[in-house]
């Protein structure tokens, strides 16, 4: 055996021996999280709670422009009758979408420099006092971080609402998240089960387990104005290939961030029939122009 044959064996070894350490564990644990989806008829429902939410928008924190895409980190504020508001993803501090940006650069060539318009916390202004809840589609830093910055300007008194498996089931990508909302300012409720689920504090909010991108990915449904808003998260980073049934492809969701490829496909295939409806709106947490093409006004 040459020495160039025998390196080249050793390197193979070592990059199998790699992925089973690192990714192995969180790809299977990842293929274990398929928890039932709600009707759409059980969506729909929402309509009919009483003191419903009355108003939902939208802010960009930060956005990226790659020769295909623009990558836009974003927060979703709804608000109740009585002034209260949910938020939905925290975003990224100016330094974290720096870091967060210079990374993406790395990873797909051709993006161009981070624009940073303002942190959760900054994008709130005055209305940060009213934000006594918050939600996260998945625990990844880009939607995460900018709890601190919240925590900062907003002090205690707010709480984060959680499904069971965003709560307890981590893998690499998502420990330093729940550990840094742990030590935040919000105070956690969890939700068990699977399906719709609802909490008493902010009625006609729907929150869904749907696993996926993460172990903890999940879904926030809220009907306003006879339109019902899905905030999808990660599922897909583009809307139209959330449309398409286009994947993240082999190298993203292998090694880059463990996938449940199958549930992701079936999860695109369910949102996209759902926002084929005329009063079903379907948002990507990263596609910032989608959100706003789909008529979600901006913060
Ligand atoms: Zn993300």
């Amino acid at each position: 055996m040459t020495w160039f044959l025998r390196i080249s064996i050793a390197l193979i070894l070592l990059a199998v021996a790699a992925f089973g350490i690192f990714l192995g564990p969180a790809h299977l644990q990842i293929r274990g999280i398929e928890p039932t989806l709600p009707s759409e008829a059980e969506l729909r429902a929402l309509a009919t709670t009483g003191r419903g939410p009355v108003s939902i928008r939208v802010a960009q924190s930060s956005s990226q422009t790659g020769p295909d895409r623009n990558l836009s980190h974003a927060v979703v504020i709804i608000e109740w009758p009585d002034g209260r508001r949910f938020m939905i993803d925290a975003a990224m501090d100016r330094e974290a979408s720096e870091e967060f940006g210079a990374l993406i650069g790395k990873l797909s060539p051709g993006m161009g420099p981070v624009v940073f318009k303002g942190s959760a916390a900054d994008l709130l202004g005055d209305e940060i006092a009213t934000v006594d809840g918050v939600g996260f589609t998945h625990l990844h830093v880009d939607h995460v971080q900018g709890v601190t910055a919240f925590c900062a300007a907003r002090g205690t008194g707010a709480r984060s609402y959680q499904t069971f498996a965003q709560a307890t089931e981590h893998n690499l990508h998502t420990e330093d998240s729940a550990r840094q909302l742990e030590d935040s300012c919000l105070e956690p409720v969890v939700l068990p089960g699977e399906g719709l689920l609802t909490h008493s504090d902010f009625p006609g909010l729907g929150i869904v387990p749907l696993g996926g991108h993460t172990p903890g990915s999940t879904l926030f449904a809220v009907s306003i104005d006879g339109t019902l808003w899905l905030m999808s998260g990660d599922i897909a980073n583009v809307k139209s290939k959330l449309l398409h049934n286009s994947g993240k492809g082999w190298v993203y969701s292998t090694l880059f961030v463990p996938e449940n490829t199958a549930r992701t496909e079936s999860l695109r295939l369910w949102l996209s029939a759902l926002d084929e409806k005329p009063d079903i709106e379907v948002i990507v947490a990263h596609d910032f122009d989608a959100a706003l093409d789909s008529g979600l006004r901006p913060l």
